[in-house]
Protein backbone atom coordinates (compact mmCIF):
# COMPACT_ATOMS: atom_id res chain seq x y z
CA UNK A 1 0.00 0.00 0.00
CA UNK A 2 2.65 2.33 1.02
CA UNK A 3 4.27 1.82 -2.33
CA UNK A 4 0.99 2.41 -4.25
CA UNK A 5 0.82 6.03 -2.93
CA UNK A 6 4.60 6.51 -3.82
CA UNK A 7 4.08 5.38 -6.95
CA UNK A 8 0.90 7.51 -7.59
CA UNK A 9 2.65 10.76 -6.01
CA UNK A 10 5.38 10.01 -8.95
CA UNK A 11 3.01 9.50 -11.04
CA UNK A 12 1.07 12.20 -10.44
CA UNK A 13 4.64 14.37 -10.73
CA UNK A 14 6.22 13.27 -13.68
CA UNK A 15 2.37 13.69 -15.42
CA UNK A 16 1.71 17.27 -13.62
CA UNK A 17 5.72 18.11 -15.39
CA UNK A 18 4.36 16.70 -18.75
CA UNK A 19 0.79 18.83 -18.55
CA UNK A 20 2.80 21.64 -17.97
CA UNK A 21 5.95 21.43 -20.15
CA UNK A 22 3.15 20.96 -23.54
CA UNK A 23 0.57 23.31 -22.11
CA UNK A 24 -1.72 20.84 -21.86
CA UNK A 25 -4.37 22.95 -19.73
CA UNK A 26 -7.01 20.43 -20.10
CA UNK A 27 -4.74 17.34 -18.47
CA UNK A 28 -3.39 20.20 -16.20
CA UNK A 29 -6.96 20.64 -14.66
CA UNK A 30 -7.90 16.92 -14.40
CA UNK A 31 -4.82 16.46 -12.33
CA UNK A 32 -5.54 19.40 -10.41
CA UNK A 33 -9.25 17.73 -9.63
CA UNK A 34 -7.49 14.43 -9.19
CA UNK A 35 -4.97 15.69 -6.75
CA UNK A 36 -7.75 17.68 -4.83
CA UNK A 37 -9.60 14.66 -4.18
CA UNK A 38 -6.64 13.43 -2.89
CA UNK A 39 -6.03 16.30 -0.66
CA UNK A 40 -9.92 16.12 0.52
CA UNK A 41 -8.86 12.03 1.50
CA UNK A 42 -5.52 12.70 3.23
CA UNK A 43 -7.20 15.61 5.32
CA UNK A 44 -9.96 13.04 6.26
CA UNK A 45 -7.85 10.81 7.44
CA UNK A 46 -5.62 13.25 9.09
CA UNK A 47 -2.97 12.22 7.30
CA UNK A 48 -0.72 15.35 7.92
CA UNK A 49 1.92 14.00 6.14
CA UNK A 50 0.61 12.52 3.02
CA UNK A 51 -1.56 16.11 2.64
CA UNK A 52 1.81 18.07 3.17
CA UNK A 53 2.80 16.91 -0.20
CA UNK A 54 -0.76 17.37 -1.78
CA UNK A 55 -0.58 20.84 -0.55
CA UNK A 56 2.80 21.30 -2.51
CA UNK A 57 0.91 20.02 -5.84
CA UNK A 58 -1.91 22.58 -5.41
CA UNK A 59 0.85 25.17 -4.67
CA UNK A 60 2.08 23.94 -8.00
CA UNK A 61 -1.03 23.85 -9.79
CA UNK A 62 -1.93 27.47 -8.13
CA UNK A 63 1.70 28.70 -9.74
CA UNK A 64 0.98 27.08 -13.15
CA UNK A 65 -2.40 29.30 -13.41
CA UNK A 66 -0.89 32.42 -12.18
CA UNK A 67 1.69 32.22 -14.65
CA UNK A 68 4.72 32.62 -12.36
CA UNK A 69 7.53 30.35 -11.65
CA UNK A 70 5.80 26.64 -10.95
CA UNK A 71 8.33 23.81 -11.37
CA UNK A 72 10.04 24.64 -7.65
CA UNK A 73 6.94 24.06 -6.22
CA UNK A 74 5.76 20.50 -7.47
CA UNK A 75 7.57 18.35 -4.83
CA UNK A 76 10.83 16.21 -5.64
CA UNK A 77 10.70 12.80 -5.96
CA UNK A 78 13.43 13.21 -2.66
CA UNK A 79 10.95 14.75 -0.94
CA UNK A 80 8.39 11.97 -1.52
CA UNK A 81 9.95 9.12 -0.88
CA UNK A 82 11.27 9.91 2.79
CA UNK A 83 7.74 11.65 3.59
CA UNK A 84 5.81 8.60 2.80
CA UNK A 85 7.78 6.28 5.37
CA UNK A 86 5.73 7.96 8.18
CA UNK A 87 2.22 7.25 6.72
CA UNK A 88 0.40 4.63 8.50
CA UNK A 89 -0.89 1.93 6.24
CA UNK A 90 -4.52 2.25 7.58
CA UNK A 91 -4.70 5.41 6.56
CA UNK A 92 -3.68 5.31 3.21
CA UNK A 93 -6.41 2.39 2.59
CA UNK A 94 -9.08 4.39 4.21
CA UNK A 95 -7.79 7.28 1.55
CA UNK A 96 -8.26 5.34 -1.19
CA UNK A 97 -11.90 4.21 -0.32
CA UNK A 98 -12.85 7.98 0.21
CA UNK A 99 -11.34 8.42 -3.67
CA UNK A 100 -13.67 5.92 -4.54
CA UNK A 101 -16.49 8.69 -5.54
CA UNK A 102 -18.17 7.07 -8.37
CA UNK A 103 -21.02 5.15 -6.78
CA UNK A 104 -24.53 7.07 -7.20
CA UNK A 105 -25.62 7.19 -3.82
CA UNK A 106 -22.38 8.48 -2.34
CA UNK A 107 -22.37 12.41 -1.79
CA UNK A 108 -19.27 13.23 -2.63
CA UNK A 109 -19.41 15.23 -6.57
CA UNK A 110 -16.13 17.26 -8.52
CA UNK A 111 -17.96 20.28 -9.63
CA UNK A 112 -15.62 23.21 -11.17
CA UNK A 113 -12.99 20.79 -10.54
CA UNK A 114 -13.37 20.97 -6.64
CA UNK A 115 -15.31 18.47 -4.35
CA UNK A 116 -18.62 19.58 -3.15
CA UNK A 117 -20.71 17.27 -0.83
CA UNK A 118 -24.51 17.08 -1.84
CA UNK A 119 -25.65 15.34 1.17
CA UNK A 120 -29.56 13.98 0.22
CA UNK A 121 -32.79 16.05 1.11
CA UNK A 122 -33.48 14.06 4.51
CA UNK A 123 -30.23 14.53 5.91
CA UNK A 124 -30.44 18.32 5.98
CA UNK A 125 -32.17 18.16 9.10
CA UNK A 126 -29.79 16.40 11.22
CA UNK A 127 -27.03 19.12 9.45
CA UNK A 128 -29.02 21.71 10.61
CA UNK A 129 -29.51 20.85 14.00
CA UNK A 130 -26.29 19.46 14.73
CA UNK A 131 -24.23 21.85 12.64
CA UNK A 132 -21.38 18.93 11.56
CA UNK A 133 -21.46 17.30 8.01
CA UNK A 134 -18.60 14.34 8.23
CA UNK A 135 -16.93 15.56 10.59
CA UNK A 136 -16.59 18.94 9.82
CA UNK A 137 -18.16 22.13 11.29
CA UNK A 138 -20.97 24.11 9.26
CA UNK A 139 -21.62 27.64 9.96
CA UNK A 140 -23.74 28.17 13.15
CA UNK A 141 -26.48 31.05 13.68
CA UNK A 142 -29.89 31.64 12.05
CA UNK A 143 -29.09 33.15 8.66
CA UNK A 144 -27.10 29.74 7.54
CA UNK A 145 -30.16 28.06 8.87
CA UNK A 146 -32.64 30.42 7.27
CA UNK A 147 -30.38 30.33 3.87
CA UNK A 148 -30.80 26.19 3.53
CA UNK A 149 -33.99 26.00 4.09
CA UNK A 150 -34.76 28.89 1.71
CA UNK A 151 -32.86 26.97 -1.29
CA UNK A 152 -33.82 23.37 -0.15
CA UNK A 153 -37.29 25.05 -0.73
CA UNK A 154 -36.18 25.98 -4.20
CA UNK A 155 -34.94 22.12 -4.68
CA UNK A 156 -37.76 20.83 -3.61
CA UNK A 157 -39.71 23.14 -6.34
CA UNK A 158 -36.73 22.15 -9.07
CA UNK A 159 -35.28 19.12 -9.11
CA UNK A 160 -32.34 20.74 -11.29
CA UNK A 161 -31.06 22.87 -8.09
CA UNK A 162 -29.35 21.02 -5.56
CA UNK A 163 -27.86 22.03 -1.93
CA UNK A 164 -24.32 21.15 -1.32
CA UNK A 165 -21.31 21.66 1.11
CA UNK A 166 -18.22 22.91 0.38
CA UNK A 167 -14.81 23.81 1.70
CA UNK A 168 -14.12 27.49 1.15
CA UNK A 169 -10.63 28.67 2.23
CA UNK A 170 -8.54 26.89 5.12
CA UNK A 171 -10.31 23.27 6.46
CA UNK A 172 -10.03 24.93 10.35
CA UNK A 173 -13.25 27.10 8.83
CA UNK A 174 -15.12 24.01 7.94
CA UNK A 175 -18.23 23.96 5.01
CA UNK A 176 -19.96 26.42 3.43
CA UNK A 177 -23.59 25.54 1.82
CA UNK A 178 -23.34 26.34 -2.01
CA UNK A 179 -26.18 25.31 -5.17
CA UNK A 180 -25.04 23.52 -7.22
CA UNK A 181 -27.70 23.28 -10.87
CA UNK A 182 -27.26 21.15 -12.83
CA UNK A 183 -27.31 22.28 -16.82
CA UNK A 184 -26.76 20.45 -19.73
CA UNK A 185 -25.99 16.92 -18.58
CA UNK A 186 -23.19 18.89 -15.76
CA UNK A 187 -22.98 20.32 -12.52
CA UNK A 188 -22.42 23.62 -11.88
CA UNK A 189 -21.88 25.95 -9.25
CA UNK A 190 -24.38 28.91 -9.10
CA UNK A 191 -25.91 31.59 -6.84
CA UNK A 192 -29.88 32.03 -6.87
CA UNK A 193 -30.53 35.73 -6.90
CA UNK A 194 -34.20 37.27 -7.59
CA UNK A 195 -33.96 39.05 -10.80
CA UNK A 196 -37.04 41.71 -12.25
CA UNK A 197 -37.43 42.11 -15.73
CA UNK A 198 -37.36 46.01 -16.38
CA UNK A 199 -39.61 45.82 -20.13
CA UNK A 200 -42.63 43.55 -18.10
CA UNK A 201 -43.70 42.96 -14.47
CA UNK A 202 -41.87 38.83 -14.39
CA UNK A 203 -39.42 38.62 -10.73
CA UNK A 204 -37.68 35.39 -10.30
CA UNK A 205 -35.17 33.33 -9.53
CA UNK A 206 -32.31 33.21 -11.52
CA UNK A 207 -29.01 30.88 -11.63
CA UNK A 208 -25.47 33.18 -11.77
CA UNK A 209 -22.05 31.10 -12.17
CA UNK A 210 -20.13 34.39 -12.29
CA UNK A 211 -19.43 34.86 -8.80
CA UNK A 212 -15.72 35.00 -7.26
CA UNK A 213 -16.85 32.94 -3.73
CA UNK A 214 -18.38 29.98 -5.84
CA UNK A 215 -15.14 28.76 -6.72
CA UNK A 216 -11.29 28.51 -5.60
CA UNK A 217 -9.40 31.47 -5.09
CA UNK A 218 -6.80 29.70 -7.72
CA UNK A 219 -9.70 28.51 -10.67
CA UNK A 220 -12.47 30.94 -10.37
CA UNK A 221 -11.59 33.47 -13.58
CA UNK A 222 -11.12 29.95 -15.34
CA UNK A 223 -13.88 28.56 -13.69
CA UNK A 224 -16.30 31.86 -14.71
CA UNK A 225 -15.02 31.26 -18.53
CA UNK A 226 -15.74 27.97 -18.31
CA UNK A 227 -19.23 28.67 -17.74
CA UNK A 228 -19.93 31.24 -20.37
CA UNK A 229 -20.34 28.05 -22.57
CA UNK A 230 -24.09 27.96 -21.03
CA UNK A 231 -26.73 29.72 -22.56
CA UNK A 232 -27.77 33.30 -21.25
CA UNK A 233 -31.43 33.30 -20.11
CA UNK A 234 -33.57 35.91 -21.28
CA UNK A 235 -36.91 36.87 -19.41
CA UNK A 236 -39.34 34.13 -19.77
CA UNK A 237 -42.18 36.13 -20.14
CA UNK A 238 -41.28 38.95 -22.54
CA UNK A 239 -38.01 37.33 -23.78
CA UNK A 240 -36.38 40.24 -22.86
CA UNK A 241 -32.38 40.65 -21.85
CA UNK A 242 -32.46 40.11 -17.99
CA UNK A 243 -29.50 41.91 -15.95
CA UNK A 244 -26.67 40.03 -14.87
CA UNK A 245 -25.77 36.74 -16.13
CA UNK A 246 -28.15 34.42 -15.69
CA UNK A 247 -27.94 30.57 -16.75
CA UNK A 248 -31.19 29.60 -15.10
CA UNK A 249 -34.51 31.22 -15.05
CA UNK A 250 -37.09 30.28 -12.65
CA UNK A 251 -40.29 28.96 -15.45
CA UNK A 252 -43.05 32.02 -15.61
CA UNK A 253 -45.52 31.33 -13.08
CA UNK A 254 -48.86 32.51 -15.75
ZN1 LIG B 1 -39.90 40.48 -19.15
Amino acid sequence: MKLSIYLLLIYLRQQTLTAREQGDTARTRDLEAFNRVFLEAAHSTNDVVLAAVLENFEDAFRDTHLGVEWKSSIPSEEEIGPLLDNVEEVSLSEAFSYTQINSTTDTTHIVNDGVVFIPAPTEWAAILENRVYLDRKTPSGDFFEEWVKHQLSLSAKYPEIQVGLYQHGLEKFGLFPIVILKIDGELQRVHLERLNCESCDWSGYTANPMLSELYDYASWLAQARRSEKFTIRSCPRCNSRLPRHPIWVEPDPL
